[in-house]
């Protein structure tokens, strides 16, 4: 780490300075100084969006040609190996900076933005992506970022692009749409409480996600880790489960909202030509957010083609019975 990367600092003793406002004080300065980010910001006012009402729910499609690279990805071992870190802070353009907070992560500006304010915030060593480890900054970083943000995790074998490079990112709140579903009575329903994490599901959605409320850091944290260790054991891996996390802090509580998945990407992505879908679903599809960098996807994509994609990539209800149940 050069301190030419770092921006600011933040380690959470000086409350005059929050994260948000750090955060905000660096997407400026960037927008003004990186070219590359500029661009990437002004293509959102050209993204196109479409709503697609599907049996239960709904998903919003947005046609983002600058996300190709992401979502087309290659993320097998030996093309990662092949490749300069994008995410180490050695190999960031030199426009690049970031806020060094607890001096173990980066802030960063991500330059092909899904949303307004769209951060990716890298740990400052090059170390495998994993959630283990960093549980209890994940609940940290949403807690410090507030209720304007929500954080999510993209498991090293479920969307995260770079799985060498433990990583982060954040999004405006309520800007995927599994956020304001998850706070809907109708669909919400409890499986169970163990102290005072509450843990629910949410009915009729299309795929099968749980979600943990709680007040209290630690319990949650207690309750996150046990129910990877159950899908852990259920999956009969070693590697961490395939899992698509998201988690905000908001009215002096985290919500994590987990989607455990049976595989990436759906075959339809690995078809040739016409048969091809190019969607790669990672925490904000799961969520409901669908990016399609290709305008034929954007165009041609149908609800009974996203509820198959869902159901194709999503664990059973049974699984999150059973995980619950033994956790
Ligand atoms: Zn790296």
């Amino acid at each position: 780490m050069t301190s030419q990367s770092i921006f600011s600092e933040f380690d959470g003793s000086s409350p005059s300075v929050s994260l948000p406002e750090l955060s905000a004080r660096l997407l400026q300065e960037q927008a003004s100084s990186w070219p590359q980010l500029a661009k990437g910001i002004a293509s959102l006012d050209t993204v196109k969006i479409r709503e697609v009402p599907c049996d239960g729910f709904s998903v919003i499609l947005q046609f983002n040609p600058g996300r190709i690279v992401s979502t087309g990805a290659k993320v097998d071992a030996k093309s990662i190996r092949g490749r300069p870190c994008f995410l180490c802070a050695g190999n960031l353009p030199p426009e690049q900076k970031g806020i060094l907070a607890f001096r173990e992560f980066l802030v960063l500006c991500n330059p092909a933005p899904i949303f307004r304010g769209h951060y990716t915030i890298t740990h400052v060593d090059h170390i495998p992506q994993a959630i283990e480890p960093f549980a209890h900054s994940f609940l940290q970083l949403a807690h410090d970022l507030g209720p304007d943000f929500t954080v999510f995790y993209n498991g090293p074998r479920c969307g995260a692009s770079a799985p060498d490079h433990m990583h982060f990112q954040a999004s405006p709140s309520g800007a995927i749409p599994v956020e304001r579903d998850a706070v809907d009575e109708r669909r919400r329903k409890v499986l169970k409480k163990v102290k005072d994490v509450t843990i629910l599901t949410l009915e009729n959605y299309g795929r099968n996600l749980i979600l943990l409320e709680s007040p209290h850091r630690h319990g949650l944290e207690e309750v996150f880790l046990n129910l990877l260790q159950s899908l852990r054991a259920r999956s009969g891996v070693k590697e961490e489960p395939m899992i698509n996390i998201l988690c905000s802090f908001r009215n002096e509580a985290w919500r994590m909202i987990l989607f455990p998945r049976t595989k990436h990407r759906p075959d339809v992505f690995f078809k040739e030509g016409e048969q091809r879908v190019m969607v790669s679903p990672a925490a904000v599809d799961i969520g409901g957010l669908i990016i399609t960098p290709r305008e034929k996807d954007f165009l041609g994509l149908t609800a009974g083609m996203i509820e198959g994609i869902f159901r194709e990539v999503s664990v059973d209800a049974g699984t999150i019975r059973e995980i619950v149940g033994s956790s």
